[in-house]
């Protein structure tokens, strides 16, 4: 993406990652002078000058009015300093969420902000084979109706369900799809001709926050989802927290109740999955609605009216259902506990709930808090921060998205 040559062994590598950082700290100040930017990277004058030329004539770094010092924002007497801001819309990044049974796909630009999106819907016993020209299909639509010129867009971002082997683009399990060592991006970039990018789903959307959301300045960030599975995606100090074999975060498969518990989709019994993910939910409010053919949650369930079925059950229990309010509460309190295991085991200092958690929050996050609170080692649980996403549905193809814009643009810190 640059012409600049800087002298040295490995002057591509030095270059790079010189860039990324620059542009990593225009991200984050907003607007920033040469000067605050060669004492943020440790860069010299010289250098910042040349790499700032670069950018100002690839047009994603304009010059804007930097009035205040930016520390607190108070103005300065006398003529503005010259700063410098990115142009957002001068690269875009491509961020596909691949969801059980549903695939959304977003074109955004550098701030992350969604210049055009679509969802569709896809069979979940599909095979593999079927999904991927669909994915890639999708992804081609949504460049196009986005109006944003191929030559500007940076690379694709795919957040995949289950385990992601990110160094191979493999998505190596997904047992809600039954997929299994899927070549992902070598597959996408073939078909796609871009850079493509994978990692786990709700990993990836940690990434989004810290980047672009809530998480920004948060040392380790945990970021919890719930839907037709449940899972974790860690952030630390801005790098994702991956384990050694990608299977950091699978907090749907910790065991809550090891005799007795239901099976699994993974084959083991108890897994918090089978205690508190969308489907378990609705059976069981189905199964209550049942017991209670004339009460709030069963006239709200028997309606043909667009809603998914778990917003029938959040809309009861808004409405004063008893059984609703008992049943998302006991399940919640497993939330809690699996939030306070995290907590012991992770100390973050932000933990924000998505996906269906998110959605139904004023239920799920009281009870969950105050037992994260309450089971947390030696008041670790009073010190962490629990709230929800504020991205929404957008949380998918905002991480997704940020893949792509970590890999191919920002550096993020400590990379
Ligand atoms: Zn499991």
């Amino acid at each position: 993406m640059s012409t600049l040559t800087l002298a040295g062994r490995n002057h591509h590598v030095v270059r790079s990652h010189n860039l990324r950082a620059v542009l990593n700290h225009l991200l984050r100040a907003g607007v920033i002078s040469r000067a605050q930017l060669a004492e943020r990277t440790a860069l010299s004058n010289t250098t910042i000058t040349h790499l700032i030329d670069e950018l100002l004539n690839q047009g994603i770094v304009v010059e804007a009015e930097h009035g205040g010092d930016g520390v607190n924002g108070n103005r300065r007497i006398g003529r503005p300093r010259t700063g410098l801001q990115l142009n957002p819309d001068a690269r875009y990044a491509v961020g596909v969420h691949i969801g059980i049974g549903v695939l959304r796909a977003a074109v955004v630009n550098l701030y992350a902000e969604i210049v055009h999106n679509n969802i569709i819907s896809f069979d979940p016993t599909l095979p593999v084979s079927r999904v991927l020209p669909r994915i890639a299909k999708l992804v081609e639509k949504t460049i196009a109706e986005s109006g944003a010129e191929r030559s500007r867009i940076l690379g694709v971002g795919i957040g995949a369900s289950g385990l992601v082997d990110y160094q191979k683009g493999v998505n190596v399990l997904a047992p809600n799809l039954g997929w299994r060592d899927v070549p992902l991006r070598s597959w996408m970039e073939s078909r796609l001709g871009l850079p493509v990018t994978v990692d786990n789903n709700v990993r990836a959307m940690a990434l989004g926050e810290a980047m672009f959301g809530a998480g920004r300045d948060v040392g380790v960030l945990a970021f919890v989802y719930g839907r037709i599975g449940v899972g974790a995606g860690f952030v630390i100090n801005g790098q994702p927290f991956r384990g050694s074999g990608a299977g950091a975060g699978e907090i749907g498969h910790t065991v809550m109740i090891p005799e007795g518990g239901e099976r699994c989709k993974c084959g083991n019994y108890g897994c918090l999955e089978t205690l508190i993910s969308e489907p378990v939910l609705i059976r069981e409010a189905n199964r209550l609605a049942y017991s209670k053919p004339k009460g709030i949650l069963a006239q709200h369930l028997g309606r043909d009216d667009g809603r998914r079925p778990i917003e029938q059950v959040f809309a009861a229990a808004r409405a004063g259902d008893a059984d609703a309010l008992a049943l998302i509460e006991v399940r919640a309190r497993y939330l809690g506990i699996a939030l306070a295991n995290l907590v012991n085991i992770l100390n973050p200092e932000l933990i924000l709930l998505g996906g269906m958690f998110a959605q139904g929050s004023e239920f799920f996050l009281p009870t969950a808090e105050r037992v994260m609170r309450a089971h947390a080692f030696a008041g670790l649980g009073d010190r962490v921060r629990l709230q929800p996403t504020r991205f929404g549905w957008r949380a998918g193809v905002i991480g997704a998205a940020s893949l792509a814009l970590s890999a191919f643009f920002y550096h993020m810190e400590g990379a």
